[in-house]
């Protein structure tokens, strides 16, 4: 699942080879529907999603090259690292937001976008189906669209673990919708708690907000929280300003865990001085519409605690139409591959299992080659000597798997950002620009001579740092060179980035006011 439920793993997928971006050089299938007129000569691109991976690839693809068809359930692009900044109306929902269509009428060739679901990818006959799910349609709003290159780019959906309650009682912060639901509530809690007939009691439960999840977006919605309940809320609710608490539970020892240790230290320092409890080593088993049920991890006590508002914030996971996919085009997961390797009882293998087996895993995972030659283990019999470290004839299974971890992380394990999606969004529509060339020379590029199977050299992800706004104006980065910054002068550079990163002129203006609307003012606590 680890491999499945990054977003961003479908779309480097597409350049490897390994079915995401399907390739025919006949059209089959059914006729195409009356929308689609395009020049038939134009190999066909359907692109899957306007979010961070595939706004970037439209951006920088030809489209002259190509017949585009978007579809997505959303017509906008949003700027999801600021979605935290919405839920407590420190930036406004359309400010985050840019319409798909403002962004490709700026492309050179025609583009053209479906609002609707992706339901089905059907590889074999090339063709996606779509679902329109815009109201009072005539007609079932159902279409298919043929393809001759699929671009993956739906993102993920929320990953409640299957925990009892979650989905009929939290909310999530994915998309700007969950954002705005979640201002809403925040702002219902106060006045329900100061509504005359609600005891004491009643108004410490009401105003008692839960974060689950101690990842980024959890910690920054808490930091928000924090501050716009500081900044305005208590001035307009003076009442009830010592009964608000917040509390994140994490499952792990500490929130900010991905982060360098010194960012996660400095984050529950700051929490602990700021009064938001943070419990770790906790785990949510379950959630009503009152109570928050939890086991400590250590002693196994399970506890309960009423809230106001539970957010939560867990992880992802795989969309149901893409996990469908992958299983169809046998691209489920590694651990198939180990299941495969461990089929020996006796815990080693032959080099000809050895052999059978990295072959199936270049077949799936073109970039492991990529990796082991650039680790100087330029064929498998040199990998096998290095990993025995003696010259058996025998290999232990764990010492394979080990490697074969390790190269699959190198391969896979890009953290599921905006920063990856939009790297490798960029990345596909420079392969798609250069994809004559790279017909025209199918030996590849000269790294690759000999196989012949790349078209291209692997993607490879620059991780410029990642930001963690800790709230009262501070914020935390983990910058390139291992650097660390914490503290006012970070949050500058926050807003800074974030501002130069917004996709276009319309909303880095309307980003910029609002923060300026907010230095002045403070943030609007009607609920509209
Ligand atoms: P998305 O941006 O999620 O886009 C998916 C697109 O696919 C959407 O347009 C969606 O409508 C569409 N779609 C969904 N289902 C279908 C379907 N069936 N058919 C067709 N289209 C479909 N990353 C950072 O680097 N820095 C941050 O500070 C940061 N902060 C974040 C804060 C929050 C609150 C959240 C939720 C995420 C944050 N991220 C951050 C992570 C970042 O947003 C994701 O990694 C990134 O959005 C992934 O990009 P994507 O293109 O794969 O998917």
């Amino acid at each position: 699942s680890r491999v499945l439920s990054s977003s961003n793993f479908l779309l480097l997928c597409t350049l490897s080879g390994g079915g995401v971006v399907a390739y025919s050089e006949s059209q089959t299938g059914a006729e195409r529907p009356s929308l689609q007129a395009n020049e038939p000569s134009k190999k066909k691109v359907v692109v899957l999603g306007t979010g961070w991976a595939a706004t970037s690839f439209l951006k920088d693809l030809d489209a002259s090259l190509y017949d585009v068809q978007v579809v997505s359930p959303r017509n906008y692009f949003a700027f999801t690292p600021l979605l935290p900044s919405v839920t407590c109306g420190t930036v406004e929902a359309r400010s985050i937001v840019e319409p798909v269509r403002n962004i490709i009428k700026k492309r050179k060739g025609e583009i053209n976008f479906w609002e609707a679901e992706c339901i089905k990818i059907d590889s074999s006959n090339k063709k996606v189906f779509c679902r329109s799910n815009i109201d009072n349609l005539v007609g079932s709003g159902e279409f298919s669209l043929d393809y001759d290159f699929l671009v993956v780019a739906v993102g993920a959906q929320v990953n409640t673990f299957n925990t009892p309650g979650v989905k009929e009682n939290c909310h999530f912060l994915k998309d700007v919708e969950d954002a705005q639901r979640i201002r809403l509530s925040v702002i219902d809690c106060f006045e329900k708690a100061v509504l005359p007939s609600i005891t004491d009691q009643e108004q410490r439960s009401i105003l008692h907000f839960v974060v689950v999840g101690g990842g980024p977006t959890g910690v920054e919605f808490a930091a928000e929280l924090h501050d716009y309940v500081l900044e305005d809320l208590i001035k307009l609710y003076p009442t009830v300003k010592d009964k608000v608490k917040i509390t994140v539970i994490q499952s792990g020892d500490h929130i900010l865990n991905m982060f360098d240790e010194r960012i996660s230290s400095f984050a529950e320092q700051k929490f602990t001085r700021d009064g938001i409890e943070v419990q770790t080593g906790c785990r949510v088993i379950g959630v009503d519409d009152k109570v928050i049920t939890m086991k400590e991890k250590s002693t196994g006590e399970v506890c309960s605690v009423p809230h106001g508002l539970v957010v939560w914030s867990t992880g992802i996971s795989t969309l149901p139409v893409i996990r469908d996919f992958m299983k169809e085009i046998g691209q489920d997961d590694i651990t198939a591959v180990f299941e495969a390797a461990d089929k020996d009882k006796s815990g080693t293998l032959t080099i000809e299992e050895f052999q059978e087996v990295m072959d199936d895993i270049v077949l799936r995972y073109p970039q492991v080659e990529h990796y082991l030659k650039q680790k100087h283990l330029r064929d498998f019999s040199t990998l096998w000597k290095d990993l025995q470290g003696n010259e058996s004839k025998e290999i232990g299974i764990e010492a394979f798997k080990l490697a074969l971890c390790h190269a699959d992380s190198q391969v896979k394990s890009l953290p599921a950002t905006a920063q990856v999606a939009a790297q490798q969004g960029a990345y596909l529509a420079r392969c798609f620009n250069h994809m004559d060339h790279a017909e025209e020379h199918p030996e590849g590029p000269r790294r690759f001579s000999g196989s012949g199977r790349h078209k291209f050299l692997p993607f490879r992800y620059r991780h410029l740092g990642q930001f963690a706004p800790l709230g009262g104006e501070q914020t935390a980065a983990e910058l390139p060179g291992d650097w660390v910054s914490m503290g006012h002068s970070t949050q500058w550079l926050w807003y800074s980035v974030y501002a130069s990163k917004q996709v276009s002129w319309r909303t880095r203006v309307l980003v910029v006011s609002d923060w300026t609307r907010r230095f002045i003012f403070g943030r609007d606590s009607s609920r509209v």
